[in-house]
């Protein structure tokens, strides 16, 4: 462990100080992959860890625009090239005033990785800005995505990189981004996916990353032997893009999802909530969830400063399987308390490590099935893969056909996942068994590729 310590302190000598969530997500990589390192010298020969750790480059840069008021306004934006060993670098883009450098690194080095789980061939990458595009209007978005693809298109192609979206970056901002790209090159070419489908996109990239983790967990409890999801009181945070879709797969499978989250606060439905009127309300309004309660004034509605202190109250609540979706670190050990004392069987992660370490361990230690965002969450890249390849190919795919590839996809990942775990002797375990996993097949693609 000792030995494993002073790597991890020599490879945070290597990177900058704003990289706190990156040293976690490197950490847990790093001491997950530690008997493979062990027993195989060629990944210390190769310098595998320092080279997967740092960056192929780290592009920043200054997006200037004038908001409605004709004010110059000044934002930086990101691109994170982190390791095109299996493909062209994918990740997303999010706009959010917490964007840093240090969290896009942390973002692109767990896509490493969960692209590789795949079994696709894409790298790993992402970016952003600290641009926030809640409260601007259409027209400050469109000035916005313009300004920050004048800089952007330099680094991007569909053979080089292909952003996404991620939050924040939705249809409206991708088509934004597209059709600037589109201006400046005068090419009409798969370099952006999560396109509206009317010029491009796949069917199903919205729904695919909510209906992957949930069609992730289902076969993980498959092998588990535990109880399948019907009839199962469920809790979801997060009321965007992947909690709603998680939800909406959730009650395709009879589930019974009676939460959601957003910055401001937790909605309690026990019924289970209404996911129409959420649908409206965040996606089409942008409203707080406090308005639901003028619908349905039995939920309840807590706000983030009645939250228990060091925890979020979602997870709070009693239910079978817990199914994070909103943002980084979002569930604490506190949580992690709640939640196994409620008798909560399954965890599976829809944001990028909604769980802290404590938490992770947490749910090891209970031996309950416990789903990491890099293997239950890669349905998003996984059907933006699949957009990669009808628009090479100029193709259109049925929804249904989408839909069973992803299924495919997602049950494969987690087969290799469980595989991976016990034939590392950590059966059960599957965020050994995703970082094993996807370690391996990009460490072999970088050796195999030379210096
Ligand atoms: P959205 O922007 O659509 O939604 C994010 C949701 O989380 C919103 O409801 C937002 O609340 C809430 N939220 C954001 N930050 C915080 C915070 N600090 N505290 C509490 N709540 C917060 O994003 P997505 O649904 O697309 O992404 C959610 C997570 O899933 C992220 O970790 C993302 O990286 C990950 N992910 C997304 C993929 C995708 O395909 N979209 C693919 C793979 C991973 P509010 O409404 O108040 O802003």
């Amino acid at each position: 462990m000792k030995k494993y310590k002073e790597d991890i302190q020599k490879l945070k000598n290597l990177n900058c100080k704003e990289d706190d969530v990156f040293f976690q997500a490197m950490e847990e990589v790093l001491l997950s992959i530690a008997p493979l390192l062990k027993s195989d010298e060629v990944y210390k020969k190769n310098a595998i860890m320092e080279r997967l750790t740092i960056p192929d480059r780290v592009i920043k840069f200054k997006v200037t625009w004038f908001d409605d008021n004709q004010n110059v306004q000044v934002n930086t934006g990101y691109r994170v090239q982190f390791n095109n060993a299996l493909g062209p670098y994918k990740g997303g883009l999010r706009f959010h005033p917490s964007v840093n450098e240090g969290i896009l690194k942390f973002l692109g080095f767990e896509q490493i990785l969960k692209n590789s789980l795949t079994g696709l061939p894409i790298g790993g990458a992402k970016g952003g800005s600290d641009f926030d595009p809640k409260g601007k209007s259409d027209f400050e978005v469109m000035k916005f995505c313009s300004a920050f693809m004048t800089e952007l298109h330099k680094y991007i192609g569909p053979r080089i990189d292909v952003p996404a979206g991620d939050i924040g970056v939705g249809g409206r901002e991708i088509g934004y981004l597209f059709g600037e790209y589109k201006k400046i090159t005068s090419s009409f070419e798969g370099v952006l996916t999560g396109k509206p489908y009317f010029f491009g996109g796949s069917l199903m990239r919205p729904e695919a990353t909510g209906y992957g983790v949930i069609y992730f967990t289902e076969t993980m409890l498959k092998i588990e032997k535990a109880e399948p999801l019907k009839g199962k009181i469920c809790t979801v945070s997060g009321a965007g893009n992947v909690a709603l879709h998680a939800i909406e797969k959730l009650y395709h499978l009879g589930a019974i999802p009676v939460t959601c989250t957003d910055s401001k606060g937790t909605l309690h439905d026990p019924r289970g909530v209404d996911l129409e009127l959420l649908k409206e309300l965040k996606l089409k309004k942008r409203v707080s969830l406090e308005e639901y309660l003028k619908t349905h004034s039995e939920a309840k509605y807590t706000p983030v400063d009645e939250y228990p202190e060091g925890g979020h109250a979602v997870w709070h609540i009693p239910c079978y399987a817990a199914f994070p979706c909103a943002t980084q670190n979002e569930l604490t050990a506190l949580d992690a308390k709640a939640l196994l004392k409620n008798g909560c069987k399954s965890v599976s992660e829809g944001a990028n490590m909604p769980s802290t370490t404590e938490a992770v361990n947490a749910f090891l230690d209970a031996k309950i099935c416990f789903a990491p965002a890099k293997a239950a969450n890669a349905g998003g890249v996984v059907v933006s893969e699949f957009e990669m390849s009808q628009n090479a190919s100029m193709q259109r795919w049925s929804f249904e056909k989408v839909d069973d590839k992803l299924k495919d996809t997602m049950q494969q990942i987690c087969k290799r996942v469980a595989l991976t775990a016990r034939d590392y002797g950590v059966e059960g375990n599957y965020v050994d068994g995703a970082n094993i996993a996807g370690f391996k097949k990009v460490a072999d693609a970088m050796i195999a590729e030379g210096i």
